[in-house]
């Protein structure tokens, strides 16, 4: 087996109907990523440490 470092490929960039900015991203393998960043402005909390990949 060889190492493999995904490359990740922002394939679209969308919002939600909650303002929120989706991006979906994917990599030459296959494997796939979906994160949504909350909209901005909002007061929710600086919460910056969302990019959850455990995927
Ligand atoms: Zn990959």
């Amino acid at each position: 087996m060889t190492m493999h470092v995904h490359v990740r490929l922002i394939q679209s960039l969308t919002a939600s109907e909650h303002g929120e900015l989706v991006e979906f991203s994917s990599c030459r393998c296959g494997a796939t990523w979906l994160n949504t960043y909350p909209a901005e402005g909002t007061g929710a909390g600086a919460d910056t440490d969302a990019d959850a990949d455990t995927e």
